[in-house]
């Protein structure tokens, strides 16, 4: 059997780090769900022999939202799972709209794995949009949601048709439901 241990050291680690943060969603959910979620989905969509992506996926957040260094990840993990890392953290001293922004603008020039976690992430953003939405986001926030979402997708077209399809198919979800429930409010 492969040994998987890096990447049980990855949830550890990762689990740790995120152990005071919480979603955004009403439940509070514990924030480790979501990198596991992440790695799970690219996992089941081709991706379970590709150990950097894996670590990285479940790494995604680490050094954007708690006390992680660069060299913690470099000296556990290695040079490529943090470069992966690297690639999809933003940089939080801009402005929210100019790093949405950035998000769409450099999607393409992204490596293949880190391309690859762009999607997973978005799916599974959108799923929790339309499943364990934030607390009081109306419902043209969620749309607009989607809408950034469908940008970063078309940018990052041609990376991996699977997940392509899966995040195409949850945002055409996402905008049937909340149309759907717009007309009930408005009805
Ligand atoms: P986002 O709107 O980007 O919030 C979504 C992010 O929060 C996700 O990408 C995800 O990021 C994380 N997240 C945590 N919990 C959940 C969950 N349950 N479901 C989905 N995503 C979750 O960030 P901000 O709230 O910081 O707002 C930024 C932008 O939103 C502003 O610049 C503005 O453009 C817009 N905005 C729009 C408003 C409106 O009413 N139209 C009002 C206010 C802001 P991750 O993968 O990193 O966890
Ligand atoms: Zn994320």
């Amino acid at each position: 059997m492969k040994d998987n241990t890096k990447l049980l050291l990855a949830i550890a680690f990762a689990a740790e780090k995120h152990s005071f943060q919480k979603r955004k969603d009403e439940a509070g959910t514990p924030y480790i769900n979501h990198p596991i979620q992440l790695a799970l989905t690219l996992a089941q969509e081709g991706e379970a022999e590709n150990e950097t992506l894996l670590i990285a996926a479940i790494l995604h957040d680490t050094i954007e939202d708690t006390e992680t260094s660069p060299k913690e990840i470099l000296q556990l993990f290695g040079n490529d799972v943090l470069q992966t890392v690297l690639e999809v953290t933003d940089n939080r001293q801009l402005p929210k709209q100019e790093r949405k922004n950035l998000q769409v603008v450099n999607a393409s020039k992204k490596s293949e794995n880190a391309r690859k976690l762009k999607l997973a992430d978005k799916i599974c953003n959108v799923n929790d949009i339309i499943h364990h939405p934030p607390d009081n986001w109306p419902i043209e926030r969620k749309l607009e949601y989607l809408d950034w979402a469908e940008k970063i997708l078309l940018q990052l077209k041609g990376t991996h048709q699977a997940l392509e399809n899966k995040l195409q198919n949850l945002i055409d979800e996402g905008r049937e439901i909340f149309k759907t429930s717009n007309t009930l409010v408005a009805d």
